[in-house]
């Protein structure tokens, strides 16, 4: 049985208004980079929901929206370090531009688990990865990603998708648990 958290024990990290003026801005780049092209949006459920969906609202081209589900996360803070597909079920990515959007890269073994079933499966025209959240310190893997919004600390955070057991993916911004240590 997991220890519930109180919203009021959390600390906000990243405002609603900073996430939507980052998010704007990497639809900009995304404008410029893609042009017209048509590109296939691959929202990475459940935790980059909320990314998703106001990153595509900036976006200009022909879209095409999927969702894939996969979990390494066990319950709680910790990562069972294992990747499990729970749903994937993609259309043809064959000859198109592809953009898998995460809420967090940690260790990264999501990202490689979910670039090496891309091109096992497919020959895209072009595959970039997209992530809001980048905890750089704590990768396991070679794995950068094209775009993030916001580097942070290993520090387990909630927020905008991102849950502890299930709860908090609605809360519009990013917050952490403070700790004694
Ligand atoms: P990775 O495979 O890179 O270790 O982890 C990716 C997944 O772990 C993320 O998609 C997310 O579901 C989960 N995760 C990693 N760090 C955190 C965190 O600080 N908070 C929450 N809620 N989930 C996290």
């Amino acid at each position: 049985m997991l220890e519930m958290i109180k919203e009021s024990d959390l600390k906000v990290l990243i405002t609603e208004e900073e996430l939507q003026n980052k998010i704007k801005e990497l639809g900009k780049v995304l404008n410029e980079f893609y042009k017209d092209e048509e590109l296939y949006v691959i929202c990475v459920l459940k935790g980059s929901v909320m990314f998703t969906t106001d990153l595509v609202k900036h976006l200009k081209m022909p879209l095409n929206m999927n969702f894939i589900r996969l979990s390494s996360y066990g319950s709680g803070f910790t990562s069972t370090g294992k990747v499990n597909a729970v749903d994937i079920s993609l259309p043809n990515l064959n000859g198109k531009n592809v953009l898998i959007v995460e809420d967090i890269i940690d260790t990264g073994l999501t990202a490689k688990f979910l670039i090496d079933f891309m091109h096992l499966n497919f020959k895209t025209k072009s595959l970039k990865f997209c992530s809001l959240l980048d905890k750089k310190s704590t990768r396991k893997t070679d794995i950068e990603p094209d775009y993030y919004c916001f580097q942070i600390e290993n520090q387990f955070v909630v927020g905008y998708g991102l849950d502890y057991d299930g709860f908090y993916r609605n809360l519009p911004y990013i917050g952490y648990l403070e700790t004694n240590e």
